[in-house]
């Protein structure tokens, strides 16, 4: 087997890392090397040139003295569904958490601690054995690690908070190679990063959660409305968002009609608008409470009813298929003003590609009642989140669709909160975006956590948090 896979990398360093790890280390000649170095974003085609298949805490740490050792710059892997492709690198090595899969529930107390490579399908069906969950992304093969470390909002996120108000403790290997913990007792400061700020600070093994009573079953799902009534469901949708219970959490989702069978025939390829509701609670109180959406119009398909949670969470997967090409924009709205509706509308029927979609999740509840000195997110106020992911098939021409998604994105500015949620930033929007995403208060505070803890940015292909005072050091 070659070992020379970088210029400057020497054979020993590559075999001294082989003998260390229990995990397999990948370089390109390695046959599975193409298939492991691909991630969810079709558009992102990066090349490392060594992957750590990490299997525990001490690969992890190997990774990183070898990184050091040797100057690679370094990429970390969770669940692979980094929008700009950050969980992948070229010519650097890619430390890559997705092994590591332990789950250990405590039912009677009520917490889960898990590995860095699950994914919430796996959390799910793992706590839901016991009647328990925690907020998790709407997307069941994302990675738990990755979405609680940017913030993490999901169905039960009115109740439950974000997932990374539920982070606890974490395990967590720094940037000069040492395992520590992370709690409210032990390194206070770290935690306070980690829940929002991203990988900017170490990379986190285990991640221990607090868990809460959910379903199994709960009432919810999605009624689909033609294309027409666009503009009235985001009315209905605002108007009914500052009035219902915490329990209830909507959604709403601008998108093209998939040639599936709960759709009917005249619906396929044709525009449509989706209300998505669910209601954390009891079965009879959710349908009562979530009565008022069919009094909107009679819908197309009608998809709302008992659900078990593990399929809420699955319900909405094959609208992001891995491998198609993506570019995501998003912004948090303080109100969702008619000019942002109407604008909203004008792009879902002027889309250059079927496959986009434009989401607007509901906010508030349990989200805004955190304090904000507890956690590295910010927008708690926010009524809503916008999202808009630019999608198209591999071959076709990027540009237009960008352009269409920086379009609908820049005509939801009137709403602004003031930035864009930290998970759903794309590569290219700059450092002022970041600061922005954070707000300059909690900003200043990380940079003077990543002063401590990462002092230098051995951890930058994210979202950059530079260490020290804004505008120091970028690697
Ligand atoms: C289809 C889809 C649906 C989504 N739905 C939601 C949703 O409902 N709610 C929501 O809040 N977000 C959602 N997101 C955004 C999601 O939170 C981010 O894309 C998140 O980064 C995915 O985490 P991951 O572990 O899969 O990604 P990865 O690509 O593995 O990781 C992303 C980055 O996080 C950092 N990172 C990952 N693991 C670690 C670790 N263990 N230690 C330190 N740093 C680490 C690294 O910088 C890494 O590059 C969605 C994204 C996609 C693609």
């Amino acid at each position: 087997m070659t070992a020379t896979v970088r210029p400057g990398l020497a054979d020993e360093d590559l075999a001294r890392l082989r003998a260390r790890v229990t995990g397999p280390v990948l370089d390109p000649s390695t046959p599975t090397y193409d298939e492991v170095r691909r991630v969810w974003n079709g558009a992102v085609d990066k090349h490392p040139a060594v992957i750590v298949r990490c299997a525990e805490a001490p690969d992890v740490v190997e990774a990183i003295r070898f990184a050091r050792r040797t100057g690679l710059p370094v990429a970390v892997r969770g669940g692979g569904h980094s929008i700009p492709g950050f969980s992948a690198i070229d010519g650097g090595l890619l430390i890559d958490l997705q092994p590591m899969k332990t789950i250990d529930v405590d039912p009677d107390q009520r917490l889960v601690t898990v590995g860095a490579g699950v994914v919430w399908a796996e959390l799910d069906r793992a706590t839901q054995e016991h009647g328990l969950a925690v907020t998790g992304g709407e997307v069941s093969d994302t990675g738990i690690a990755g979405l609680t470390l940017g913030g993490g909002f999901g169905w039960l996120k009115r109740t439950c908070g974000l997932a990374c108000d539920n982070l606890l403790a974490a395990e967590v290997v720094t940037a000069d190679g040492r395992v520590v913990g992370a709690s409210d007792t032990e390194n206070p400061d770290l935690l306070w990063a980690l829940r929002g700020g991203g990988g900017n600070f170490g990379i986190v093994t285990r991640f221990t959660y607090r868990l809460h009573p959910v379903g199994p079953i709960l009432y919810g799902g999605a009624l689909v409305h033609p294309a027409q009534r666009t503009a009235d469901a985001l009315r209905f949708l605002r108007e009914h968002a500052s009035r219902v219970p915490d329990e209830t959490s909507l959604m709403a989702a601008l998108v093209v009609a998939p040639p599936a069978p709960e759709f009917p025939a005249a619906l396929h390829g044709h525009p449509v608008v989706v209300l998505g509701a669910a209601y954390h609670g009891g079965l009879a109180e959710g349908e009562h409470a979530l009565g008022f959406l069919r009094e909107f119009a009679p819908p197309a398909v009608d998809l709302l009813g008992p659900i078990p949670y593990v399929a809420l969470q699955q319900m909405v997967d094959a609208f992001t298929p891995r491998g198609l090409h993506y570019y995501v924009k998003s912004e948090w709205l303080a109100d969702l003003p008619d000019g942002v509706v109407d604008a909203l509308v004008d792009h879902h029927l002027a889309r250059t590609s079927p496959l986009h979609q434009i989401l607007l999740h509901q906010m508030g509840g349990a989200v805004s009642r955190v304090a904000p000195e507890k956690t590295a997110f910010t927008y708690r106020d926010a009524a809503f989140v916008v999202t808009v992911a630019g999608c198209w098939q591999p071959g076709d021409a990027r540009g237009p669709h960008v352009e269409w998604a920086r379009s609908a994105w820049r005509a939801c500015l009137p709403g602004s909160a003031g930035g864009a949620y930290i998970n759903h930033l794309d590569a290219d929007e700059g450092a002022n975006r970041i600061r922005a995403a954070y707000g300059a208060a909690t900003y200043d505070r990380l940079i003077a956590v990543k002063a401590v803890w990462d002092p230098d940015n051995v951890f930058c292909g994210n979202h950059n948090i530079p260490p020290g005072h804004s505008g120091t050091r970028q690697r």
